[in-house]
């Protein structure tokens, strides 16, 4: 180095940079795997093909040539796991556990004893855990990530599709964005407001895919539950004959919680129900409604204070 003096300006030659990456954790292949639970006393021979076979079937981990990764939801559960139940997805845990069962094939530990002392506590700590939240909230997105509709911040969430960026002011605003930044096609409006909400608070009709399908239900759910029925659907289900209370209704076919049964098309404002299909006829002796009946009474008044409600009663009297 060169003598400096007190005072002296010092020119600048070179100014380097260097980015240090923090690196990414060595990924196992399914055979280091298999090593390291060997190593952890986790498992045995005859169920690590089955360890596997779990990791892949609920999709925990997806394969790069031979390389495990964990995916989105793979890191979600073990999270949840670990946050929730750390103490039995310790390894230790799993490791005495395996040795005690050892035990057990050896006829050196009792059965019963063994698998209460684990299974109470254990069934304890799950009846608690039920009510915790679906862990599908994993935490705020960065903050120059926001919401392509509103603005507003947003939340990291998990979908069957994997991870995506969700508004903060979800279920009033549907604003969602892929990891990448695109927008989500959300459910699409149908130009239709609400019949239920939507003069008062605005809510509009949209399509949205669902697990049997797409549906049309309003943009305020789950504050609004209207869902709009499939009219195909809902033609079936009429049987055309007139609701003998109200008269304006029609009786139509509706699953309750019972199973199926026929009501008025005007419920909630006219209960008028009954049990089967409505065949048209009117009883005889009350006036009411006949209803489809079994196969030895193919036809029954719908009034069960009507003795021809049970008509092969009636038979028998005679
Ligand atoms: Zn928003
Ligand atoms: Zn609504
Ligand atoms: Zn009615
Ligand atoms: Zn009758």
């Amino acid at each position: 180095m060169p003598e400096v003096k007190e005072g002296e300006k010092l020119k600048l030659l070179e100014l380097k940079s260097e980015e240090k990456f923090t690196e990414p954790p060595n990924r196992y292949s399914e055979a280091g795997l298999i090593k390291e639970l060997e190593a952890r006393g986790i498992g045995r021979p005859s169920t690590y093909a089955s360890i596997m076979k779990t990791l892949e079937e609920r999709e925990y981990v997806r394969k790069e040539g031979k390389t495990l990764f964990p995916t989105d939801v793979g890191e979600v559960v073990s999270d949840f796991l670990e946050n929730n139940f750390a103490n039995y997805i310790s390894d230790t845990f799993t490791a005495e556990m395996e040795d005690e069962l050892d035990e057990i094939s050896r006829g050196e530990r009792e059965y019963g004893k063994t698998l209460k002392d684990f299974y109470i506590p254990f069934s304890k700590e799950i009846k608690i855990k039920e009510k915790l939240e679906k862990a599908t909230n994993l935490g705020e997105a960065p903050q120059d990530i926001k919401c392509p509709k509103c603005g507003s911040s947003m939340i990291i969430k998990l979908s069957k599709n994997g991870k995506f960026y969700s508004c903060s002011k979800y279920p009033d605003c549907a604003g969602a964005l892929k990891l990448d930044g695109t927008e989500m096609a959300g459910p699409k409006e149908t130009g239709e407001l609400c019949p239920e909400c939507g003069e008062k608070k605005g809510g509009k009709l949209v399509t949205r895919e669902g697990k049997f399908g797409s549906f049309i239900s309003c943009s305020r759910y789950p504050k609004c539950k209207f869902i709009k029925k499939d009219e195909a659907e809902e033609a079936k289900k009429r049987t055309g004959i007139h609701c003998p209370l109200c008269k304006t209704g029609e009786i139509s076919e509706r699953r309750g919680r019972f199973g199926i049964f026929y009501s008025c098309s005007n419920y909630p404002d006219c209960k008028f129900n009954m049990k089967s299909k409505p065949t048209g006829r009117i009883c005889e002796i009350c006036g009411s409604l006949m209803m489809e009946g079994t196969k030895t009474i193919p036809e029954r008044c719908s009034n069960k204070n009507c003795v021809n409600h049970n008509p092969h009663k009636i038979a028998k009297i005679k």
